[in-house]
């Protein structure tokens, strides 16, 4: 880290007397540092008394160049003098690296998205009460920001700047993609895909590396220091024991993915909205709207899934009974959101249930859903969830009147269900169903299990009648 003091004994040659070049004499102005010359091949009289009379010479006893992003060496008078020096190139956000000692940095890089991933992220946090600056590639040259302690100062940066940058040591790196793109400015692939991973060559330990899975082996090839993070927010895994399916994985890809291992969702899954719905809409989505009568919530319930929270004290792990907290409510602060959603294969010996009741077979919401996971021996019920939604405030977990009918036969415990409901569950009326009604329609819910059961069948939905 270089003082301001420092700089000062420093010289420096800025070349390139575009919006960043000027940022960077004005940061020199500003700051008292006299020892640099400029040079522009095109704008001779732009500081004058500071350029340099020949270019050859500046080139080689300054400290620093500092080069205009765009400018390649390829192309630019004296660039034989340049290319030898190529030591001493940095950029003007190097510099503010160099004298790093009071604001948190986040840098996004990438093919394609930088700067909307630079607006939202700056977007986020502003909402969230942090202050934060929007600089580099994006527009605004990151030396006329006037950054202060705490502020997040979030770059985006080019490879054209990545490739000189010596300094640059962000505490969150970010690598979107990497296509092939200014290929003819860097000369091949290898070399773009270099400047790009020079994002993360002087991170610590204690700084956090972004990158898609698919970076994952090139990133630990290069044997980088920084915290590897890898959202895994649209991602899903398989494991032994369970699935793991990151918040923003559509509906369409959580039907995709239970094909295998829990074909009983299907069906339930299907009658989510329209295609066009299913592959929009996420799981996160659904849960955090936190509706009554969001059709994903019960079944999930009854396959005792957890819900990975993930916020600014890391991750936190709560089993979704305990995630709904009243009408449209959930426990997720301002800044948590959900990473995931961790659902347990069901026992191989129990059965899965999960209907819908609505006005329309398709493109509807439901007016009541029942999800239940059942397991009988012998017409006696060993083991029961059972989660509904539309009958309470929230997507409610039938657990108190699945213990009374837990130990009974099927039969005693379907009559006990239904003659006691009310006991159970108090629906509201509104528009879409009264009170009365759902309640009723509720009791041949439970009807459709026991005949389901006693004809040991798959499931029993109206397009089967
Ligand atoms: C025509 C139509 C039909 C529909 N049919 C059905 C249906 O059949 N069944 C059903 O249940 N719903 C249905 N819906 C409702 C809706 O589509 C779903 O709830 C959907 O899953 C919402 O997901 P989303 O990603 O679009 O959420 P968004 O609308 O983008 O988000 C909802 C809220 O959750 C927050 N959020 C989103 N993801 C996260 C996360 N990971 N962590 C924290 N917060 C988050 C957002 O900030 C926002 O506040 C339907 C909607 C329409 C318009």
């Amino acid at each position: 880290m270089l003082s301001i003091n420092k700089l000062r004994k420093l010289s420096f040659l800025v070349y390139g007397l575009g919006s960043t070049g000027k940022s960077v004499v004005n940061f020199f102005k500003r700051n008292d540092i006299k020892k640099f010359e400029v040079w522009d091949d095109k704008n001779k009289d732009l500081y004058k008394k500071n350029r340099a009379e020949n270019l050859n010479k500046a080139v080689e006893i300054v400290d620093f160049i500092i080069l205009s992003p765009g400018i390649s060496l390829k192309n630019i008078k004296g660039k034989n003098n340049l290319e030898k020096f190529e030591e001493k190139i940095i950029t003007d956000i190097d510099l503010i690296f160099l004298m790093k000692n009071f604001f948190k940095s986040i840098v996004v890089t990438g093919t394609n998205g930088k700067s909307t991933t630079s607006k939202i992220i700056s977007h986020v946090l502003q909402k969230n009460g942090y202050k934060t600056l929007l600089g580099g590639n994006i527009g605004k040259p990151v030396l006329s920001l006037k950054s202060k302690k705490n502020d997040f100062l979030i770059i985006e940066v080019s490879s054209f700047q990545l490739s000189h940058s010596k300094y640059i040591c962000p505490d969150y790196a970010i690598l979107l993609n990497i296509s092939n793109d200014h290929l003819d400015w860097h000369g091949n692939k290898k070399n773009y895909k270099n400047s790009k991973f020079k994002i993360f060559k002087n991170q610590k330990k204690n700084q956090f590396s972004l990158i898609g899975n698919n970076f994952k082996t090139e990133f630990k090839k290069r044997n980088l220091k920084g915290k590897l993070i890898i959202p895994q927010l649209k991602n899903y895994k398989k494991f032994k024991e369970k699935m793991v399916l990151g918040g923003a994985v559509t509906i369409e890809n959580f039907l995709d993915s239970v094909r295998s291992k829990m074909p009983e969702l299907i069906e339930i899954l299907q009658r989510f909205g329209s295609p066009q719905i299913r592959n929009q809409g996420t799981i996160g989505g659904n849960l955090c709207t936190s509706s009554p009568i969001g059709d994903l919530a019960p079944l999930l319930m009854v396959l005792n899934s957890d819900i990975n929270v993930f916020g600014k004290n890391g991750i936190k792990k709560t089993n979704i009974k305990n995630f709904f907290k009243g009408y449209r409510k959930n426990i997720l602060k301002k800044d948590e959101i959900i990473l995931s959603i961790e659902i347990p294969y069901p026992n191989k010996k129990n059965k899965i249930f999960s209907w819908k009741l609505s006005k329309r077979y398709d493109q509807d919401i439901s007016t009541i859903s029942l999800a239940i996971n059942i397991q009988t021996q012998k017409n006696i019920i060993k083991e029961i969830q059972m989660a509904a939604g539309g009958v309470a405030a929230t997507p409610k977990s039938l657990d108190k009147l699945c213990k009374s009918m837990l130990e009974k036969k099927l039969d005693d415990a379907i009559d006990f269900a239904t003659e006691n409901l009310d006991k159970f569950i108090q629906p509201i009326s509104d528009l879409r169903g009264s009170s009365h009604y759902r309640l009723e329609a509720m009791k041949g819910l439970f009807r459709r299990l026991q005949i389901c059961l006693r004809q040991d069948k798959e499931s029993l939905s109206i397009m089967e009648v």
